[in-house]
C-alpha cells in the first residue's frame, strides 16, 4: 500500500519516521502549518537540521562553556519549569542564588562578603548594563549635589567586548575607548589618565581583553586614579569586566590584585557560563557595598506575593543555569577549579609552543596563566609578508572543512591593520584534541604550499567575526 494512502491512526502509527506521511513532504518553515504533526516526527525534522550547526566541541572560537556534565544536565531538566524571577514560589532557588552570590563575592575578596550586594543575569552582557547604570547613577548625584550639570558623561576603557558600547550607546554614555598603538594592545594608567575629567563615571578594564587575551592592569590603574585623587580630589571608581577572568585568576592568579582588594573596585561582573563552568544562560554581578548601587535602581515588586527587591534587565528566565552553577560551585571546591583551568592553561601553551614553532606565525598571547586567560592569539608575521600565499582568513577557512571553528578577525581601532587567529583553551579541549587540531593546522599549510592561494581571502569575503 502506498503510503499517503494508509488511512487507519495505528497502521500510520507503525509506520518508520522517513516513510511517514509528514517527513516523505516537506514540512512549512515561514508559516505555522495549518493542522498538527506527530512529535516523533517533528522532533526528528528539527533534530536532523540541528545537524548542519557547528559541532560547539570544535567551536574554538567561542568563551562558553560547551561540555556540561550529565548531573549538570539533570538539574537544568529539573528546573526547566522554574522561573527565576518568582522568588517567593521558589524560594530555595532563591536562596541558591543568594549562596552563589555570597561564594563569589568572597572568591574576589569583598571586604565583608555577607554585606555585598549582587545578583545573577543572563550573561556579562546584562551584568555589565547593571553595572554601567550604577556607575552612571552614582555620578548624577554626585554631580547634581555639587551643582554641576550631567548632560555629559563618559566611559573609559581598553579594547571592551561589544556589550560596552552597547551600554554606551543605550544609555547615552561617551565611550573613551583607548584606541591601540603600535605593540600596546590593551589600556595603560597613563592612556587612562590622559582622558579622565569629572564628567568620567567610571573606569573599565577587563579581565580577558576579548581580541588578544591578555589581562588589564587593574592595580596600575587604580594606582593611578588614587594619585590623580590625591592630586586633584578628582574620585573615579573601577568596574572591572572579569567575565572571563573573574573565574580564573582566583584559581590560578591569586596574587594579582584586580578585585575588591583594591578599594576603587566599585563593581565586578563575570560569565557563569564561562569559565565559571555553568551551561549557557547565567552571569553574576557583584558590588562591594550597598553604597555602591543606588537605591533608585532596585525596584521592589509585590505581585508575585511578598515583597522583593529586583535590579535586573529581564524579568522571566529559567532558574536552572544558577542551580547548576551551584551545583559546580559544590561539585569542584576551588580545587577542582583549579585543576580544570590549569589543564586548560597547559593545552593553550603547549598549542603557542606548536604553532610558534610552525615558522609564519608570530605568537601574541600564549597562555601564560600569570597573564590572562587559557588561550593563544597570533599573527602571521610581518616580516613574512609576500612570503606566505595565504592570510589567516584563508587558514580559518581550511580549518573550517575539517569542523574546527578558528576565527581571525582584525584588531580595534588604530590597529586595524593587525589581523590576529586566536584559539580558547575551554573545559573539555584536551591534549589529545588540540594535537588533532595541530596534525590539521599543518596539513593546511602543506595544502597551501601545493595550491597557493591564488588571491587570499580578505576579512569581508571570510564573512566577518561577531565577538
Ligand atoms: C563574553 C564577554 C562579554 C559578554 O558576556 P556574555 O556572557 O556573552 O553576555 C563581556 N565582556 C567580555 C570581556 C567578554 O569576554
Amino acid at each position: 500500500m502506498a503510503i499517503h494512502t494508509k488511512d487507519s491512526i495505528r497502521d500510520r502509527a507503525f509506520d518508520d519516521i522517513y516513510a511517514s506521511t509528514d517527513l516523505s513532504v516537506s514540512m512549512p518553515k515561514y508559516k505555522m502549518s495549518e493542522g498538527e504533526h506527530d512529535p516523533r516526527h517533528v522532533y526528528q525534522v528539527v533534530h536532523d537540521e540541528l545537524m548542519l550547526d557547528g559541532n560547539s566541541r570544535q567551536n574554538l572560537a567561542t568563551f562558553c562553556q560547551t561540555w556540561v556534565e550529565d548531573e549538570s544536565r539533570r538539574l537544568m531538566d529539573e528546573c526547566v519549569d522554574k522561573n527565576m524571577i518568582d522568588k517567593d514560589e521558589y524560594p530555595q532557588t532563591a536562596e541558591i542564588e543568594s549562596r552563589c552570590v555570597h561564594i563569589i563575592a568572597d572568591l574576589w575578596n569583598a571586604p565583608e562578603a555577607a554585606n555585598t550586594l549582587g545578583c545573577s543575569t543572563t550573561g556579562s552582557s546584562e551584568a555589565a548594563m547593571l553595572g554601567g547604570l550604577a556607575l552612571k547613577w552614582k555620578w548624577r548625584k554626585k554631580m547634581q549635589a555639587a551643582g554641576k550639570p550631567t548632560d555629559r558623561p563618559n566611559l573609559i576603557c581598553g579594547p571592551v567586548q561589544i556589550c560596552w558600547h552597547k551600554f554606551a550607546r543605550y544609555f547615552d554614555v561617551e565611550l573613551r575607548e583607548i584606541p591601540l598603538e603600535g605593540d600596546r594592545l590593551i589600556m595603560s594608567p597613563e592612556e587612562v589618565l590622559k582622558r579622565v575629567d569629572e564628567n568620567t563615571i567610571g573606569v573599565v578594564p577587563t579581565m580577558g581583553v576579548t581580541f588578544t587575551c591578555d589581562y588589564e592592569p587593574v592595580k596600575a590603574v587604580s594606582d593611578a586614579l588614587d594619585k590623580l585623587q590625591k592630586d586633584t580630589g578628582l574620585d573615579i571608581p573601577i568596574h572591572v569586566d572579569g567575565a572571563s577572568g573573574g573565574f580564573l585568576a582566583p584559581f590560578c592568579a591569586p596574587e594579582i590584585e584586580w578585585d575588591f582588594r583594591l578599594p576603587r573596585v566599585h563593581s565586578i561582573n563575570a560569565s557563569g557560563h564561562k569559565f565559571g563552568l555553568a551551561p549557557l544562560g547565567v552571569g553574576w554581578i557583584i558590588w562591594r557595598d550597598a553604597a555602591s548601587l543606588p537605591e533608585e535602581l532596585i525596584f521592589n515588586v509585590n505581585y508575585l506575593g511578598g515583597n522583593m527587591p529586583t535590579f535586573a534587565l529581564n524579568f522571566s528566565r529559567p532558574g536552572g543555569q544558577v542551580v547548576a552553577q551551584y551545583y559546580n560551585f559544590l561539585r569542584l571546591g576551588k580545587d577542582g577549579y583549579r585543576r580544570i583551568q590549569t589543564a586548560c592553561y597547559d593545552t593553550a601553551r603547549y598549542l603557542a609552543d606548536e604553532i610558534g614553532k610552525l615558522g609564519p606565525f608570530r605568537i601574541l598571547f600564549d597562555g601564560d596563566m600569570k597573564k590572562g586567560i587559557p588561550a593563544l592569539s597570533w599573527t602571521l608575521k610581518e616580516d613574512d609578508n609576500g612570503k606566505v600565499n595565504f592570510t589567516l582568513y584563508d587558514l580559518a577557512d581550511r580549518l573550517r572543512s575539517r569542523g574546527w571553528q578558528v576565527p581571525a578577525y582584525s584588531m580595534p581601532v588604530n590597529r586595524e591593520d593587525l589581523v590576529v587567529q586566536r584559539i580558547l583553551v575551554r573545559h573539555g579541549v584536551s591534549r589529545d584534541l588540540a594535537s588533532l587540531l595541530m596534525d590539521d593546522i599543518r596539513r593546511s599549510l602543506d595544502y597551501f604550499e601545493k595550491h597557493p592561494v591564488a588571491r587570499p581571502m580578505s576579512e569581508e569575503e571570510a564573512g566577518g567575526f561577531r565577538h
